[in-house]
């Protein structure tokens, strides 16, 4: 699509490979992925205005081009619950950055609205010598790092692959609902791997997809992270 295209262009010209997060979650936002509501702040009252926009609770983090895993350098703040608290998460997390990578150059703050906690799924994609593009889905958390609970497919995929790789991971049980919980919204699932499948197909100069986590509810589902790596 237009604006995802222009945007591939764009960060080619200034000879990037990974796109800052709010510009991976535009890309989302244009193929319907469902992401959660952002904005960019240049400085600290800014942030505060956005926050009171979308509301408490906020999550805060950093952008920055050489930062990819933004909570090993202390770049993230969730359940932030009022102006006060803004403030200070926004003045540690700068502190605790500039620390933890002096290299990092710092474009900004994202705001985000705090997804409500739920279990945790991973889309994504590596690329293969042979087989080119990899969709991958998984369960979040400890159990796709500690199981390696995930599984492949070559796109494009159909609908019915989609499902099928939701239903083939070991853990899917905890999808359907156990214990009492309600089952999560497995067809909210399968539109995003096929909506990830569609950017796969259009942008083979893709190099990785990470939506890492996506928040699954009982009704709809949401990115709260992602990444995206070009050649
Ligand atoms: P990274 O993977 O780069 O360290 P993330 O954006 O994934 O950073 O944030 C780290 C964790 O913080 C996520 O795994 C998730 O648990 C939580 N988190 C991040 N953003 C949100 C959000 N908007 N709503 C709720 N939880 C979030
Ligand atoms: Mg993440």
């Amino acid at each position: 699509m237009q604006k995802t295209a222009e945007l591939f262009a764009e960060v080619r010209r200034e000879e990037r490979f990974n796109l800052l997060e709010p510009e991976a979650k535009m890309v989302c936002m244009e193929y319907g992925i469902p992401v959660v509501r952002f904005r960019v702040a240049n400085n600290k009252e800014e942030a505060v205005r956005f926050a009171g926009e979308l509301g408490y609770p906020v999550v805060l983090k950093i952008i920055s081009p050489q930062v990819v895993h933004k909570s090993d350098v202390g770049g993230v703040a969730t359940r932030i619950s009022n102006d006060e608290e803004l403030r200070s998460a926004y003045e540690r997390i700068l502190a605790t950055v500039k620390g933890n990578a002096p290299e990092a150059r710092i474009v900004g703050m994202l705001v985000e609205e705090m997804a409500p906690e739920s279990t945790e799924v991973i889309v994504g994609s590596t690329k293969d010598p042979r087989f080119g593009s990899v969709l991958m889905f998984g369960l979040g958390g400890v159990l796709v790092e500690v199981l390696g609970d995930t599984t492949f497919r070559v796109p494009p995929i159909t609908a019915e692959d989609a499902l099928e790789m939701v239903r083939e991971i070991k853990g899917h049980r905890i999808l359907e609902g156990i214990r009492g919980q309600p089952p999560a919204d497995v067809q909210a699932l399968v539109d995003i791997l096929l909506r990830v499948s569609a950017l796969l197909g259009d942008h083979p100069e893709i190099k990785e997809i990470d939506l890492n986590p996506i928040m699954v509810y009982p009704k709809g589902a949401k990115a709260v992270d992602a990444r995206i790596i070009l050649e």
